[in-house]
Protein backbone atom coordinates (compact mmCIF):
# COMPACT_ATOMS: atom_id res chain seq x y z
CA UNK A 1 0.00 0.00 0.00
CA UNK A 2 0.73 3.54 -0.48
CA UNK A 3 -0.96 5.14 2.05
CA UNK A 4 -4.69 5.90 2.21
CA UNK A 5 -6.18 9.03 0.43
CA UNK A 6 -10.04 10.22 1.50
CA UNK A 7 -11.40 12.69 -1.27
CA UNK A 8 -14.34 14.57 -0.14
CA UNK A 9 -15.79 12.10 2.46
CA UNK A 10 -19.07 13.05 3.93
CA UNK A 11 -21.02 10.98 5.31
CA UNK A 12 -24.43 11.74 7.18
CA UNK A 13 -27.19 9.86 9.06
CA UNK A 14 -30.82 10.11 9.09
CA UNK A 15 -32.49 9.32 12.64
CA UNK A 16 -36.41 9.91 11.92
CA UNK A 17 -36.21 13.39 13.20
CA UNK A 18 -32.88 14.29 12.55
CA UNK A 19 -30.46 14.64 9.54
CA UNK A 20 -26.67 14.47 11.16
CA UNK A 21 -23.59 15.40 8.90
CA UNK A 22 -20.89 13.38 10.97
CA UNK A 23 -18.58 13.85 8.51
CA UNK A 24 -18.27 16.89 6.24
CA UNK A 25 -16.35 16.57 2.70
CA UNK A 26 -13.20 15.14 4.56
CA UNK A 27 -10.07 15.49 2.39
CA UNK A 28 -7.34 14.14 3.73
CA UNK A 29 -3.82 12.25 2.93
CA UNK A 30 -2.27 9.56 4.96
CA UNK A 31 1.32 8.82 4.24
CA UNK A 32 2.64 5.01 3.71
CA UNK A 33 4.17 3.91 6.77
CA UNK A 34 2.21 7.14 8.65
CA UNK A 35 1.14 7.17 12.11
CA UNK A 36 -1.78 9.74 11.65
CA UNK A 37 -3.75 10.62 15.14
CA UNK A 38 -7.09 11.84 14.21
CA UNK A 39 -8.53 14.02 17.00
CA UNK A 40 -11.16 16.33 18.31
CA UNK A 41 -13.53 16.79 20.79
CA UNK A 42 -16.83 14.30 21.30
CA UNK A 43 -18.84 14.04 18.35
CA UNK A 44 -16.49 15.57 16.16
CA UNK A 45 -16.79 12.69 13.31
CA UNK A 46 -13.31 10.78 13.90
CA UNK A 47 -14.96 7.63 14.56
CA UNK A 48 -17.05 8.07 11.68
CA UNK A 49 -14.10 8.82 9.57
CA UNK A 50 -12.40 5.86 10.78
CA UNK A 51 -15.19 3.63 10.17
CA UNK A 52 -15.36 4.97 6.54
CA UNK A 53 -12.03 4.19 6.11
CA UNK A 54 -12.72 0.32 7.23
CA UNK A 55 -15.54 0.60 5.37
CA UNK A 56 -18.07 -0.36 8.22
CA UNK A 57 -19.91 2.44 7.03
CA UNK A 58 -20.56 3.34 3.42
CA UNK A 59 -19.72 6.69 2.43
CA UNK A 60 -22.29 9.79 1.64
CA UNK A 61 -20.25 11.06 -0.82
CA UNK A 62 -16.30 11.12 -2.12
CA UNK A 63 -14.10 8.25 -2.13
CA UNK A 64 -11.49 6.50 -0.32
CA UNK A 65 -8.38 4.96 -1.74
CA UNK A 66 -5.54 2.48 -0.40
CA UNK A 67 -2.75 2.96 -2.79
CA UNK A 68 -4.04 3.46 -6.17
CA UNK A 69 -7.06 1.42 -5.61
CA UNK A 70 -10.10 3.07 -4.94
CA UNK A 71 -11.83 0.64 -2.00
CA UNK A 72 -14.86 3.22 -1.67
CA UNK A 73 -17.39 0.51 -2.78
CA UNK A 74 -15.48 -2.46 -1.26
CA UNK A 75 -16.80 -4.11 2.39
CA UNK A 76 -14.78 -4.50 4.96
CA UNK A 77 -13.93 -7.90 4.76
CA UNK A 78 -12.46 -7.22 1.24
CA UNK A 79 -10.00 -4.18 2.60
CA UNK A 80 -7.18 -5.35 3.93
CA UNK A 81 -7.30 -3.67 7.53
CA UNK A 82 -7.16 -5.05 11.36
CA UNK A 83 -9.26 -2.38 13.59
CA UNK A 84 -8.26 -2.03 17.82
CA UNK A 85 -11.39 -1.00 19.44
CA UNK A 86 -11.54 0.26 22.82
CA UNK A 87 -13.39 -2.49 24.35
CA UNK A 88 -10.89 -5.06 22.96
CA UNK A 89 -13.28 -7.35 22.03
CA UNK A 90 -11.22 -10.37 22.71
CA UNK A 91 -13.41 -13.82 22.32
CA UNK A 92 -14.14 -14.89 26.39
CA UNK A 93 -14.02 -18.73 25.85
CA UNK A 94 -10.68 -18.74 23.99
CA UNK A 95 -7.21 -18.37 25.11
CA UNK A 96 -4.93 -15.96 23.96
CA UNK A 97 -3.07 -17.81 21.05
CA UNK A 98 -7.06 -19.12 19.95
CA UNK A 99 -7.51 -14.89 20.05
CA UNK A 100 -4.52 -14.06 18.31
CA UNK A 101 -4.62 -16.92 15.33
CA UNK A 102 -8.44 -16.81 15.28
CA UNK A 103 -8.21 -13.87 12.45
CA UNK A 104 -5.68 -16.16 10.47
CA UNK A 105 -7.50 -19.59 11.06
CA UNK A 106 -10.41 -17.83 9.12
CA UNK A 107 -9.03 -15.80 6.31
CA UNK A 108 -5.88 -17.80 5.41
CA UNK A 109 -4.71 -21.18 4.02
CA UNK A 110 -1.99 -21.43 6.47
CA UNK A 111 -1.83 -24.87 8.39
CA UNK A 112 -1.93 -24.84 11.94
CA UNK A 113 1.45 -25.01 12.56
CA UNK A 114 2.55 -22.09 10.75
CA UNK A 115 -0.35 -20.46 12.49
CA UNK A 116 0.73 -21.58 15.99
CA UNK A 117 4.20 -20.36 14.83
CA UNK A 118 3.30 -16.65 13.78
CA UNK A 119 0.76 -16.22 16.71
CA UNK A 120 3.94 -17.10 18.71
CA UNK A 121 6.25 -14.98 16.71
CA UNK A 122 3.81 -11.95 17.68
CA UNK A 123 3.51 -13.33 21.05
CA UNK A 124 7.01 -12.05 21.60
CA UNK A 125 7.37 -9.00 19.64
CA UNK A 126 4.73 -7.94 22.51
CA UNK A 127 6.07 -9.37 25.14
CA UNK A 128 3.22 -11.82 26.17
CA UNK A 129 4.23 -15.55 25.07
CA UNK A 130 3.68 -16.35 28.88
CA UNK A 131 -0.13 -16.17 28.62
CA UNK A 132 -1.23 -17.88 25.44
CA UNK A 133 -2.75 -20.35 27.78
CA UNK A 134 -4.68 -18.12 29.73
CA UNK A 135 -8.40 -16.87 28.77
CA UNK A 136 -9.01 -12.59 28.41
CA UNK A 137 -10.71 -13.16 31.96
CA UNK A 138 -7.09 -13.64 33.29
CA UNK A 139 -5.26 -10.90 32.16
CA UNK A 140 -5.10 -7.41 33.50
CA UNK A 141 -6.18 -4.38 31.06
CA UNK A 142 -2.74 -4.11 29.53
CA UNK A 143 -2.78 -7.32 28.88
CA UNK A 144 -5.85 -7.79 26.90
CA UNK A 145 -5.19 -4.75 25.11
CA UNK A 146 -2.30 -6.53 24.11
CA UNK A 147 -3.35 -9.20 22.92
CA UNK A 148 -5.78 -7.38 20.96
CA UNK A 149 -2.84 -5.59 19.07
CA UNK A 150 -1.59 -9.66 18.48
CA UNK A 151 -4.58 -9.92 16.64
CA UNK A 152 -3.86 -7.09 14.42
CA UNK A 153 -0.44 -7.28 13.76
CA UNK A 154 -0.68 -10.89 13.06
CA UNK A 155 -2.52 -10.42 10.01
CA UNK A 156 -0.26 -8.22 8.50
CA UNK A 157 -2.59 -5.76 6.96
CA UNK A 158 -2.29 -3.08 5.11
CA UNK A 159 -3.12 -0.57 7.79
CA UNK A 160 -4.24 -0.73 11.27
CA UNK A 161 -7.09 1.89 12.20
CA UNK A 162 -7.39 2.40 16.22
CA UNK A 163 -10.31 3.67 17.99
CA UNK A 164 -8.97 4.98 21.44
CA UNK A 165 -7.19 1.70 22.25
CA UNK A 166 -5.71 2.74 25.36
CA UNK A 167 -8.74 4.33 26.94
CA UNK A 168 -9.59 1.78 29.17
CA UNK A 169 -5.98 1.64 30.64
CA UNK A 170 -4.94 3.52 33.75
CA UNK A 171 -2.73 6.83 32.97
CA UNK A 172 0.65 5.37 33.74
CA UNK A 173 0.00 2.26 31.99
CA UNK A 174 -1.60 4.49 29.21
CA UNK A 175 1.90 6.54 28.89
CA UNK A 176 3.71 3.34 29.01
CA UNK A 177 1.76 1.55 26.09
CA UNK A 178 2.03 5.42 23.98
CA UNK A 179 5.33 4.48 23.56
CA UNK A 180 5.44 0.38 23.17
CA UNK A 181 2.40 1.45 20.35
CA UNK A 182 4.50 4.32 18.67
CA UNK A 183 7.88 2.14 18.74
CA UNK A 184 6.15 -1.18 17.73
CA UNK A 185 4.53 1.22 14.65
CA UNK A 186 7.74 2.56 13.44
CA UNK A 187 9.12 -1.53 13.44
CA UNK A 188 6.61 -2.84 11.40
CA UNK A 189 6.02 0.46 9.28
CA UNK A 190 2.35 -0.38 8.48
CA UNK A 191 0.04 2.83 8.14
CA UNK A 192 -2.43 3.69 10.76
CA UNK A 193 -4.78 5.76 11.22
CA UNK A 194 -5.40 6.09 15.41
CA UNK A 195 -8.42 8.17 17.42
CA UNK A 196 -8.58 9.69 20.39
CA UNK A 197 -10.21 12.61 21.52
CA UNK A 198 -6.72 13.02 24.01
CA UNK A 199 -4.73 16.18 22.64
CA UNK A 200 -1.86 15.31 24.58
CA UNK A 201 -2.25 11.43 23.37
CA UNK A 202 -2.04 13.17 19.96
CA UNK A 203 0.40 15.33 20.31
CA UNK A 204 2.89 12.36 21.98
CA UNK A 205 2.04 9.80 19.50
CA UNK A 206 1.19 11.29 15.69
CA UNK A 207 3.93 11.52 13.05
CA UNK A 208 1.05 13.94 11.41
CA UNK A 209 -2.01 14.91 13.88
CA UNK A 210 -5.50 15.79 11.73
CA UNK A 211 -7.76 17.85 13.77
CA UNK A 212 -11.92 17.63 13.46
CA UNK A 213 -14.36 19.62 14.69
CA UNK A 214 -18.30 19.39 14.10
CA UNK A 215 -17.55 16.84 10.84
CA UNK A 216 -14.60 19.27 9.38
CA UNK A 217 -11.13 18.79 9.29
CA UNK A 218 -9.92 21.81 10.23
CA UNK A 219 -5.76 21.46 10.35
CA UNK A 220 -3.25 18.15 9.33
CA UNK A 221 0.41 18.54 10.51
CA UNK A 222 3.36 17.70 13.33
CA UNK A 223 2.71 18.34 16.99
CA UNK A 224 4.92 21.35 16.02
CA UNK A 225 2.91 23.02 13.21
CA UNK A 226 -0.47 22.65 14.62
CA UNK A 227 0.72 23.78 17.91
CA UNK A 228 2.89 26.63 16.94
CA UNK A 229 0.60 27.81 13.98
CA UNK A 230 -2.71 26.66 14.40
CA UNK A 231 -5.01 27.82 11.47
CA UNK A 232 -7.71 28.92 13.72
CA UNK A 233 -8.98 29.51 16.83
CA UNK A 234 -10.28 26.28 17.86
CA UNK A 235 -6.96 24.35 16.60
CA UNK A 236 -4.98 27.40 18.75
CA UNK A 237 -7.85 26.39 21.98
CA UNK A 238 -7.96 22.23 21.48
CA UNK A 239 -4.41 21.88 21.55
CA UNK A 240 -2.25 22.88 24.76
CA UNK A 241 -2.48 21.97 28.28
CA UNK A 242 -3.18 24.23 30.42
CA UNK A 243 -5.31 25.96 27.04
CA UNK A 244 -3.99 29.19 25.31
CA UNK A 245 -5.65 32.26 26.48
CA UNK A 246 -7.51 34.21 24.39
CA UNK A 247 -9.26 37.32 25.01
CA UNK A 248 -11.04 40.23 22.62
CA UNK A 249 -8.82 43.30 21.56
CA UNK A 250 -9.56 46.30 20.15
CA UNK A 251 -7.16 47.97 17.34
CA UNK A 252 -5.59 51.53 17.03
CA UNK A 253 -3.07 51.92 14.55
CA UNK A 254 -0.40 49.16 15.66
CA UNK A 255 -1.54 49.09 19.56
CA UNK A 256 -3.84 46.39 20.84
CA UNK A 257 -6.46 47.37 23.64
CA UNK A 258 -7.57 44.57 25.72
CA UNK A 259 -9.42 43.91 29.16
CA UNK A 260 -8.02 45.32 32.20
CA UNK A 261 -5.23 46.97 31.46
CA UNK A 262 -3.62 44.99 29.20
CA UNK A 263 -2.41 47.47 26.23
CA UNK A 264 0.19 46.34 23.31
CA UNK A 265 1.99 47.70 20.83
CA UNK A 266 2.80 45.81 17.87
CA UNK A 267 6.42 45.86 16.49
CA UNK A 268 4.82 44.42 13.19
CA UNK A 269 0.88 45.47 13.02
CA UNK A 270 0.30 43.98 9.52
CA UNK A 271 -1.12 41.01 11.26
CA UNK A 272 -4.25 43.72 12.18
CA UNK A 273 -4.02 46.36 9.13
CA UNK A 274 -8.20 46.72 8.40
CA UNK A 275 -9.09 45.18 11.81
CA UNK A 276 -11.32 47.14 14.51
CA UNK A 277 -11.06 44.25 16.76
CA UNK A 278 -9.13 41.16 16.82
CA UNK A 279 -8.52 38.08 19.09
CA UNK A 280 -5.41 37.81 20.89
CA UNK A 281 -3.92 34.86 22.23
CA UNK A 282 -1.11 33.84 24.68
CA UNK A 283 0.01 30.33 25.91
CA UNK A 284 0.14 30.00 29.88
CA UNK A 285 3.83 28.57 29.00
CA UNK A 286 4.53 32.10 26.90
CA UNK A 287 4.02 34.58 29.68
CA UNK A 288 6.97 35.05 32.05
CA UNK A 289 6.22 37.48 35.15
CA UNK A 290 7.94 40.66 35.50
CA UNK A 291 8.40 44.04 37.59
CA UNK A 292 6.65 46.11 34.98
CA UNK A 293 4.34 44.43 32.40
CA UNK A 294 0.65 44.06 31.91
CA UNK A 295 -1.09 43.74 35.45
CA UNK A 296 -3.36 40.83 36.62
CA UNK A 297 -4.74 39.66 39.74
CA UNK A 298 -3.31 36.14 41.21
CA UNK A 299 -6.82 33.72 41.85
CA UNK A 300 -4.74 30.74 42.77
CA UNK A 301 -1.83 29.41 42.88
CA UNK A 302 -1.10 25.44 42.02
CA UNK A 303 2.50 24.29 42.16
CA UNK A 304 3.21 21.58 40.68
CA UNK A 305 6.55 20.79 41.38
CA UNK A 306 8.79 22.14 38.39
CA UNK A 307 6.85 24.91 37.69
CA UNK A 308 3.46 26.47 39.19
CA UNK A 309 -0.19 27.19 37.21
CA UNK A 310 -0.63 30.60 38.01
CA UNK A 311 -5.02 31.55 37.44
CA UNK A 312 -5.56 35.36 37.58
CA UNK A 313 -7.70 37.58 36.21
CA UNK A 314 -6.80 40.17 33.68
CA UNK A 315 -10.09 42.80 34.13
CA UNK A 316 -13.07 40.05 33.26
CA UNK A 317 -10.64 37.76 31.78
CA UNK A 318 -9.29 34.62 33.41
CA UNK A 319 -5.78 33.66 32.98
CA UNK A 320 -3.79 30.62 33.17
CA UNK A 321 0.10 31.00 33.42
CA UNK A 322 3.04 28.65 33.73
CA UNK A 323 5.63 30.34 35.67
CA UNK A 324 9.03 28.71 37.54
CA UNK A 325 8.35 27.37 40.67
CA UNK A 326 10.10 30.36 42.66
CA UNK A 327 7.18 32.25 41.91
CA UNK A 328 4.35 32.29 44.67
CA UNK A 329 1.91 35.12 44.63
CA UNK A 330 -1.26 34.72 47.33
CA UNK A 331 -4.65 34.91 46.37
CA UNK A 332 -5.41 39.07 45.68
CA UNK A 333 -1.88 39.58 44.98
CA UNK A 334 -1.26 42.41 41.56
CA UNK A 335 1.47 41.13 39.43
CA UNK A 336 2.86 41.79 36.24
CA UNK A 337 3.38 39.82 33.48
CA UNK A 338 5.22 40.06 29.62
CA UNK A 339 5.80 37.83 26.67
CA UNK A 340 7.45 37.97 23.02
CA UNK A 341 5.42 39.19 20.59
CA UNK A 342 6.65 35.86 18.31
CA UNK A 343 4.11 33.86 20.72
CA UNK A 344 1.54 35.90 20.39
CA UNK A 345 -1.69 34.60 18.60
CA UNK A 346 -3.58 36.32 16.33
CA UNK A 347 -7.11 35.73 15.41
CA UNK A 348 -10.14 37.14 13.07
CA UNK A 349 -12.88 38.15 15.49
CA UNK A 350 -15.45 36.86 12.65
CA UNK A 351 -14.28 33.88 11.36
CA UNK A 352 -11.77 32.71 13.83
CA UNK A 353 -8.93 32.45 11.47
CA UNK A 354 -5.02 33.05 12.13
CA UNK A 355 -4.14 36.38 11.16
CA UNK A 356 -0.29 35.38 11.58
P1 LIG B 1 -16.56 10.32 20.35
O1 LIG B 1 -15.19 10.82 20.67
O2 LIG B 1 -17.59 10.76 21.36
O3 LIG B 1 -16.62 8.87 20.02
P2 LIG B 1 -16.53 11.03 17.53
O4 LIG B 1 -15.72 12.23 17.22
O5 LIG B 1 -15.90 9.71 17.27
O6 LIG B 1 -17.04 11.11 19.02
P3 LIG B 1 -18.67 10.11 15.88
O7 LIG B 1 -18.94 8.89 16.72
O8 LIG B 1 -18.00 9.90 14.58
O9 LIG B 1 -17.87 11.19 16.72
O10 LIG B 1 -20.06 10.84 15.64
C1 LIG B 1 -20.20 12.00 14.84
C2 LIG B 1 -21.66 12.41 14.80
O11 LIG B 1 -22.42 11.46 14.08
C3 LIG B 1 -22.32 12.53 16.17
O12 LIG B 1 -23.21 13.60 16.13
C4 LIG B 1 -23.03 11.21 16.32
O13 LIG B 1 -24.13 11.35 17.18
C5 LIG B 1 -23.45 10.92 14.90
N1 LIG B 1 -23.54 9.47 14.62
C6 LIG B 1 -22.53 8.57 14.65
N2 LIG B 1 -22.95 7.36 14.30
C7 LIG B 1 -24.30 7.47 14.05
C8 LIG B 1 -25.32 6.56 13.64
N3 LIG B 1 -25.05 5.28 13.41
N4 LIG B 1 -26.56 7.06 13.50
C9 LIG B 1 -26.84 8.35 13.71
N5 LIG B 1 -25.93 9.26 14.09
C10 LIG B 1 -24.67 8.84 14.26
Amino acid sequence: MSGITLQTVRKEFETGEEHIVAVDDVDLEIRDGEFLVLVGPSGCGKTTTLRCIAGLEDVTDGTIAFGDDDVTDLRARERDVAMVFQNYALYPHMNVRENIGMGLKLSSSMTSAEIDAKVEDVAELLGIEPLLAKKPKELSGGQQQRVALGRAIVRDPEAFLMDEPLSNLDAKLRAQMRTELQTLQHDLDVTTVYVTHDQTEAMAMGDRIAIMDGGELQQVGTAEEVYRTPVNEFVADFIGSPSINTFDATVEGATLHGPGGFEYTLDDPSPVEGHDTVRVGIRPEDMTLVDDGVAIETTVLEPMGNENFLYATMGEEELTLRVVPSARPSPGDTVDFAFDEDSLYLFDALTSEALK
